[in-house]
């Protein structure tokens, strides 16, 4: 059993809803920072109070924002010049702060504030006002335990997965500046705009880039296109490295929502230049809460869902005409979640327009109405991947969360149903907390042994109904130890593991060398240098930057867990307009408008802090991650009983 499981299993489970709960965290007098104990606090446990729910209260933590905050967000409101491209059809924009009426936020009169301003004016990366080891100190001890263990990282399996000539990890592996050529010529302003050129939009004709990508080593096209597109052929040629023209084929140039991805990268360096994050031009992915109609109403639900949904969800023809809006801007990746998407008839038709589109899909579900028939129909509406979310390997404590006897046994009737429909994949979801952070190992080889293609761990937000149970959040000690551990499963290979924590990027980053795996996204990754460039610009919070989510009613927010963040509704403004004029596109873009060490970090082009977890704790979008190791002092004051 792992650290982590271990430290679950000492003393964390089963604290109750409604009353004060000692927790032990494991925590101790400062020793010093170590690979194995990062925190350096192991030693003597002393036991923290966790207040119920009242500690989440801003309105009794977060600081109120400076006279300098509330001036940016007034520069912020007052912006109003349209971004290249796209016309503002309201001289103002429509976006706000505004828990939904029906949501467990508006009940219990949480408030969510505008952006923080950093108040220290210490900029280094070594400071440790924030935790008790800095994002410094910690990539330095990376490098040191590499070189020490002559490239066997001590106690982790990882090294292991390592070919032998690249055992002697130098120390300049735990790099965090990642370089390829490419970036160079990309940098380059004739380039930017060749990009602008080939990916513009023609009217009644596909875009460059897809006909260039598509007649690649295609034998078959007609003789003129491939001469016209020979010199991007011959650079595709020098750029694919290793990977045959055979399997370039197949992964790149025959999927369609890979080119599309292709676009919207292309218009946006061509606009934006490569920046860090990078800036998008349109989404690259969205995550559709289709609706608030569920059959369960489990305790973690992000989306207060339940019951019969909401009276405002959009129509079929509002659907459908959402879908145009993505197709059009080459959205490439949507994610249909609710509530429950199968319960709502919308979902096929809806379906089959974004397969006419080629933009990828896929379904978060609980799985329960997934019969054999279900299966075969999304697959026959080009559903590649069903994500089933489980809580627990042991049946009843999965039901007890989840509020209904029988859940587990469907829920596993409906894996079934995925895994043996040819076409479908299977990922298992599972929001971790302290009530079943002992289960994550037992849960990776249930499934495996279930035959998923992947597991994605939910970083737990107290967001929805999960407000009332943030006195279950991991520890930031914890959530390290955890991603470790999946760190160490998925360079193991034997499933495909997705977190949604971003710190995930960093521990892959740390704990393992430049050939191992790592995540580019909340959505995949890849191995070696390439991957860790792409994570560089990719990696981390996407929240608003390159990801939006859909409410059921049309409303546009940077995040699935930050329903109270209104972007713009559909029915008043287009989906792109939307995504690009709202008044948390340049917050959510800017990482080093961040607070506590997000501020600061060394990692932060790979992470960034949760903005979704910084926003439910202090009500401030870019306030520091408390959930993350070099915020552990944070994360302890949130802790504290208040007066
Ligand atoms: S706020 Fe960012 S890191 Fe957090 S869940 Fe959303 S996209 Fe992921
Ligand atoms: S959460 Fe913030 S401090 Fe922690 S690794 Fe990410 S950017 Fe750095």
């Amino acid at each position: 059993m792992s650290q982590t499981s271990d430290q679950a299993k000492g003393g964390t489970n089963g604290v109750g809803p409604g009353q004060a709960s000692r927790i032990a965290a494991g925590h101790g007098p400062t020793a010093g920072p170590t690979m194995d104990d990062p925190s350096g606090r192991s030693g003597s446990r002393i036991e923290v109070t966790v207040p119920m729910f009242g500690v989440l209260d801003e309105r009794s933590l977060a600081q109120p924002p400076g006279p300098g905050g509330q001036r940016r967000e007034e520069q912020i409101r007052r912006r109003e010049a349209p971004v290249r491209g796209v016309t503002l059809s309201t001289p103002r924009y429509d976006s706000r702060t505004q828990p939904a009426p029906h949501s467990t936020a508006r009940r219990i009169g949480k408030i969510y504030r505008g952006p923080a301003e950093s108040r220290n004016e210490n900029k280094a990366s070594d400071r440790l006002d924030d935790g008790y080891i800095s994002s410094h100190q910690y990539a330095d001890e990376c490098r040191r335990a590499r070189d020490e263990g002559n490239g066997k990282l001590r106690g982790h399996r990882t090294a292991a997965v390592l070919p032998a000539s690249r055992r002697r990890i130098r120390s300049q592996y735990v790099d965090l500046d990642y370089h390829h050529p490419l970036e160079d010529v990309l940098r380059l302003k004739a380039v930017r705009r060749l990009l602008g050129y080939i990916s513009r939009s023609r009217p009644g004709r596909r875009t460059m880039i897809e006909e260039i990508l598509e007649t690649y080593a295609d034998a078959s096209a007609p003789f003129l296109t491939r001469l016209k597109y020979w010199p991007f052929h011959l650079f595709i040629d020098r750029m694919r490295g290793s990977v045959s023209r055979e399997t370039f084929r197949k992964r790149v140039a025959e999927h369609r929502a890979t080119v599309r991805g292709f676009v919207t990268t292309a218009r946006s360096v061509a606009e934006f230049g490569l920046t860090l994050p990078q800036r998008f031009s349109a989404p690259l992915f969205a995550v559709w809460n289709f609706t608030n109609k569920c059959n369960l109403r489990c305790r973690h639900c992000y989306q207060d869902a339940g019951g019969r949904g909401l009276p405002d969800e959009l129509t079929r023809e509002e659907r459908l005409r959402l879908v145009d809006e993505m197709g059009e801007a080459y959205v490439s990746m949507v994610s249909f979640a609710g509530g429950e998407p199968l319960m709502d008839a919308d979902l096929w038709p809806v379906l089959e327009r974004c397969r006419r589109w080629g933009i990828h899909t896929s379904i978060a579900t609980n799985g329960s109405l997934i019969t054999k028939e279900a299966a075969a129909r999304l697959a026959a509406t080009g559903v590649k991947y069903v994500e089933v979310s489980l809580d627990s390997v042991h049946p009843e404590r999965h039901d007890a969360f989840r509020g209904h006897p029988g859940a587990w046994e469907r829920t596993v009737r409906g894996m079934r149903n995925v895994v043996e429909q040819e076409g479908l994949r299977l990922g298992i979801a599972m929001c971790v907390s302290q009530r079943n952070i002992d289960e994550v190992e037992d849960m990776l080889r249930f499934a495996v042994e279930i035959g998923a293609n992947c597991f994605a761990h939910f970083n737990f937000i107290p967001v929805g109904r999960g407000l009332e149970m943030a006195h279950d959040d991991l520890t930031p000690d914890q959530r390290e130890r955890l991603l470790r551990t999946l760190n160490e499963w998925m360079n193991e290979r034997r499933i495909s593991i997705l977190s949604t924590a971003p710190q995930f990027g960093r521990t892959a980053l740390a704990y393992a060398g430049s050939a191992a795996l790592q995540p580019c996204s909340h959505v995949g990754g890849g191995g070696g240098t390439k991957a860790r460039v792409v994570a560089k610009y990719l990696g981390g919070c996407g929240a608003g930057r390159c990801y939006v989510c859909i409410e059921p009613n049309g409303t546009i927010t940077p995040c699935v867990y930050l329903p109270h963040r209104v972007m713009g509704n559909i029915r008043r403004r287009p989906f792109l307009e939307i995504f690009r004029n709202n008044e948390f596109w340049d917050l959510l873009c800017d990482r080093d408008r961040r607070t506590g060490h997000c501020e600061v970090c060394e990692f932060k082009h790979y992470c960034g802090g949760c903005r979704a977890r910084a926003d439910a704790y202090y009500g401030e979008l870019n306030a520091a991650d408390p959930g993350c190791l070099f915020n552990a002092r944070h994360w302890e004051s949130l802790r504290k009983p208040h007066d």
